[in-house]
């Protein structure tokens, strides 16, 4: 059970949406159009938000810049089939998961779990593990071979982040956006200069990668060395 925002301006979809969500034990409020879901997103803090792309008053995509640059709150997006460009721009727009329309409620509601899974072992109350590596989240610990490694709180983010994450590739973009809360991005070195510094400080450097590997162009993994 969550209590989710719906953005949907189109009547018929909306009310199917709320029934639908509320029949799986949900608590739903929904607006019609961005602005009202903008104000909506940052005053109620729903654990989650449904935004139809194709909105009366501003794009959905434009809708997420702005939520981006003041809230985290998960978003599954709902496009139209011929809105399937949109897609990528809402996903670079800090969406977390899209369902295309006509979508089944069983599918939305799987997505909805996912997400929400995501959200919260990112933000997680337990200790992550990868090889060598313990980050206890809620104490912001960090040991390496046991021995304890002393980080800033940046830097502490970065790393914890990416221990959520572990074995999966993570952009720069996306590290900018959610350890930095820069959704427009930020001065071009800043993630460069404190994966250095993590790299340093677990004992690694950069032409001898242990745990945090740089995929070219991509963007950076946290991983057992193979
Ligand atoms: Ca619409």
């Amino acid at each position: 059970m969550a209590e989710l925002l719906v953005v949907e301006d189109d009547e018929r979809i909306r009310t199917a949406l709320i029934r639908g969500l509320r029949e799986r034990g949900h608590v739903v409020t929904s607006v019609g159009t961005a602005l009202a879901g903008l104000q909506r997103a940052v005053e109620d803090r729903p654990d989650l938000v449904v935004l139809d792309l194709g909105l009366p008053d501003l794009d959905g995509t434009e809708l997420l810049r702005m939520l981006r640059a003041v809230s985290r709150v998960p978003v599954i997006v709902a496009t139209a089939r011929d809105e399937d460009a949109g897609v990528v721009a809402a996903l670079d727009a800090g969406a977390d998961d899209y369902v295309s329309k006509p979508f089944r409620m069983e599918q939305l509601e799987a997505r909805i779990r996912a997400v929400l899974r995501r959200a919260s072992s990112a933000d997680a109350d337990a200790t992550l593990t990868v090889g060598p590596l313990t980050v206890d989240v809620p104490g912001r610990r960090v040991t390496h071979g046991g021995r304890p490694v002393d980080l800033s709180p940046k830097e502490f983010d970065l790393l914890a982040y990416l221990a959520a994450r572990a074995g999966t590739v993570v952009s720069k973009r996306e590290l900018m956006r959610e350890v930095w809360q820069l959704p427009y991005g930020g001065p071009d070195k800043t993630v460069d200069v404190h994966l250095s510094w993590l790299r340093r400080k677990l004992g690694e450097s950069a032409t001898a990668p242990q745990l945090l590997q740089t995929v070219r162009g991509v963007g950076v993994r946290l991983a057992e060395p193979g």
